[in-house]
């Protein structure tokens, strides 16, 4: 499954309206590539160790040598189960956990205004990040 990055975030039964696409990245199609902040990366893990919509899809890294394999782990995390939420100034963003593996694997940098929601807007385990994932309809947290 491959999303632009900033088009509409498709699957719209668990999209807020306005739901943005982040880091949905296929072998077919380039994506922009950067160094990252070190903020920024162990930010992007701990969003990535929040994540909801354990197994509703399943993603593998196309960029590594066996596509077939199963799940990637970065740091102790299984990534290509579920998703994560980023929220800041009424913007949502939708990412497969992926991302992160993307980002330490493959260079991948996502948009800035992404990075600056990660590192700027509220964070998992907060009340207010709590609050915002509840509004999304029909999630089964
Ligand atoms: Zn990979």
């Amino acid at each position: 499954m491959y999303w632009a990055d900033l088009t509409p975030y498709r699957h719209e039964e668990y999209a807020a309206i306005g739901t943005k696409a982040i880091g949905w990245l296929s072998a077919k199609y380039e994506f922009s590539q950067g160094e990252v902040s070190p903020e920024f990366r162990d930010l992007l893990r701990f969003f990535c160790s929040h994540s909801i919509m354990q197994m509703r899809g399943f993603h593998v890294c196309e960029f590594c040598s066996d596509p077939r394999s199963e799940a990637s782990q970065e740091d102790g995390l299984w990534l290509g189960n579920a998703e994560t939420r980023v929220f800041y100034q009424e913007q949502v963003y939708a990412a497969p956990n992926l991302i992160y593996h993307y980002v330490l694997k493959h260079n991948y940098k996502p948009p800035d205004e992404f990075i600056n929601a990660v590192l700027n807007g509220p964070k998992p385990g907060s009340k207010e990040y709590e609050n915002l994932l509840k509004q999304i309809p029909y999630l089964d947290l």
